[in-house]
């Protein structure tokens, strides 16, 4: 007997998102993962890594002919990425709304971007932006057996079970 269902309709939802090299090296990591983790996401997957070069051009491939994507894979590939994977209902669109505006001046107050970034080219989070792209791009970013399928505790205090 459990006092949650392990199958609440909806939930199971995954999206990739990246604490980006300068929001690790202004130690940003802990107040990010701190806001998906407080609104009631499952963290199901998370790592330190220096980005390849060929990861950032699969990742962006969408942006490959923008004038500002030399320095984008320089700045993505500057220093080492947290990437993670959080799951949870509409964490996809919900976690867009939580990271803001791409462009951090036009970031409302209280988005991540919002609150710790000043410009688009410094911008400190990748969040994935359709469920579909969140599932490409967490299968470049991690191996299935870095995911974890696990049950919270407070299941029944987030979702109607
Ligand atoms: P996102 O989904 O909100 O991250 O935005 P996009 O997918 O449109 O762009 C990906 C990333 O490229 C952004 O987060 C920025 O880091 C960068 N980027 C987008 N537009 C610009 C720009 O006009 N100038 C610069 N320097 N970087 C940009
Ligand atoms: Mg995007």
């Amino acid at each position: 007997f459990s006092l949650y269902s392990t199958a609440v309709p909806g939930v199971g939802e995954r999206t990739l998102i990246a604490v980006k090299p300068d929001g690790v090296q202004r130690r940003l990591v802990g107040e990010i993962v701190k806001r998906f983790e407080q609104r009631g996401f499952k963290l199901v997957g998370l790592k330190l890594l220096q980005a390849s070069e060929g990861i950032l051009a699969e990742h962006y491939h969408d942006l490959r002919r923008k004038p500002f994507y030399p320095a984008l894979l320089r700045y993505m590939a500057s220093g080492p990425v947290v990437a993670m994977v959080w799951e949870g209902h509409n964490v996809v669109r919900t976690s867009r709304a939580m990271v803001g505006d791409t462009d951090s001046s036009q970031a409302k107050p209280g988005t991540i971007r919002g609150d710790l970034s000043v410009h688009i080219s410094r911008n400190v989070i990748h969040a994935s932006d359709s469920v579909e792209v969140a599932e490409r791009e967490i299968s470049l970013w991690f191996h299935t057996g870095e995911l974890i399928s696990w049950e919270t505790s407070d299941q029944c205090d987030l979702y109607q079970v």
